[in-house]
């Protein structure tokens, strides 16, 4: 057998996602030079399924936002959109856009065009009002699709109840009326064939990211949870349905089985294997990484992965026989299952835990989000009455680096991994 040229492929993920990306951005510029059509979309239930067979070119807001914070300049939007009138309390991933909107399409990584269309779920909702602004800004039409969540814990209807075939119906029919939308803004028709391409592309790196995710079981993990995994993670929201995203999936599954196969972890010498609860600190995303990455602390798995990939941790593959039928069921599973990740993340972590050797779990609530951060202190409590399990609660932001305290999180890190290594000192000598 041919040998691996590791210089090959180790780290290609990275070149590769980041070029992916910039490709993207330039595209939309184009889109917005042109002022051509464009569709607004969220991370948890995007219908790029959909959108792409009628090449209506994807924006995804909540993705721009975090750009801004994770270069620097948030806080120079987050202040125009409070002038303007937002309440510092509100998503400031909406009040980033609402500046961007403002601006023009002005964006740190390109120029953002106007939304035509904007399509949601009821998975979050800030989605529903956000959509509201662009709705009076520019007359974008908006759509949103219902989504039924889970309607008691432990109660969800499974595929073959009657139940989920009431659900999975309603979800159909609303993409019916979706593609008729699409139809009369495109003058476009409807092509099944294309669709079913689409759907293809979809369930590659549907089944790739499910698999990423359960190679990070490995030890050492082949990958960070929260710094690369976003990196994934942007690729897997933005590309979906593209044969780039497939492409770009079957490569990176090559890379990290070639890490699991040879014993290759992340940059840090793993002492610690954490887990992550909540939104990432972007507005000093590689200092807040290093909090745990000085101790040997390396984050193998965290709920964002799942809610913020709209649940593609299912690795859900789409039926291509029955394209409609088989995407209402996915978007189902996976949106439902995306928003179970946020409002029941003890039975998440609880699920992590022995699987993914887990040693402690960080949570992070955060001012701007409330749909992830409310009730992460009763799920905290609701874990540690299952599970012996060291946890740490610290509160920032992802956006708004007026209320992240670098020195406060710092000492509240230094603390937990005290507490973890006397943990293991205790269990060291019985
Ligand atoms: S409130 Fe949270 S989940 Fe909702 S749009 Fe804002 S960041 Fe996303």
């Amino acid at each position: 057998m041919e040998a691996h040229d590791t210089t090959k492929i180790i780290g290609r993920g990275h070149e590769q996602g980041s070029l992916l990306f910039k490709n993207w951005f330039d595209g939309l510029s184009g889109v917005a030079e042109r002022s051509e059509a464009s569709a607004y979309v969220f991370v948890m239930g995007s219908f790029v399924e959909i959108l792409r067979c009628f090449d209506l070119p994807v924006v995804f807001p909540e993705i721009n936002s975090l750009q801004m914070a994770v270069r620097h300049v948030a806080h120079d939007y987050l202040n125009e959109a409070e002038d303007f009138g937002f309440s510092p309390d509100i998503c400031g991933y909406v009040k980033a856009d609402v500046a961007v909107q403002l601006r023009g399409g002005e964006h740190p990584a390109g120029r953002i065009p106007t939304p035509t269309l904007a399509v949601l779920t009821n998975a979050c909702n800030t989605y529903i009002k956000w959509a509201e602004i662009w709705e009076r800004l520019h007359g974008t039409r908006v759509f949103t699709l219902d989504v039924p969540g889970t309607r008691e814990v432990g109660a969800t209807s499974r595929p073959g109840s009657s139940d989920f075939e009431t659900d999975r119906r309603y979800v159909e029919g609303q993409i019916r009326e979706l593609i008729g939308a699409c139809e009369e803004i495109t003058g476009k028709a409807f092509d099944i064939d294309r669709l079913r391409q689409v759907l293809s592309d979809c369930n590659t790196v549907s089944s790739s990211w499910k698999r990423i995710i359960d190679l990070n079981r490995s030890r050492p993990a082949v990958f960070n949870a929260l710094t690369d995994g976003t990196v994934f993670l942007g690729v897997a929201n933005g590309l979906r349905g593209t044969p780039e995203a497939a492409g770009y999936f079957s490569d990176l599954v090559e890379e990290l089985e070639y890490k699991a196969e040879n014993g290759i972890g992340t940059r840090t010498e793993e002492d610690y294997r954490l887990t992550f609860v909540g939104v990432p600190c972007y507005p000093i995303f590689r200092r807040f990484n290093e909090l745990f990455t000085d101790w040997g602390g390396v984050f193998v798995n965290s709920t964002y992965l799942w809610f913020a990939s709209g649940g593609t941790n299912l690795g859900f593959e789409y039926d291509l026989e029955h394209p409609l039928e088989s995407l209402a069921e996915g978007v189902l599973l996976s949106v439902r299952d995306a928003m179970d990740s946020m409002f029941q993340s003890d039975r998440v972590i609880g699920s992590m835990i022995e699987e993914f050797s887990i040693d402690g779990v960080v949570y992070h609530p955060i001012k701007s989000c409330r749909t992830v951060s409310t009730g992460l202190a009763d799920s905290r409590r609701a874990l540690l009455a299952a599970h012996d399990v060291p946890t740490l609660f610290i509160e920032s932001d992802m956006m708004d680096k007026r209320v992240v305290s670098e020195a406060q999180l710092k000492n509240r890190a230094d603390a937990f991994f005290e507490g973890l290594a006397a943990r293991r000192l205790r269990e060291a000598a019985g």
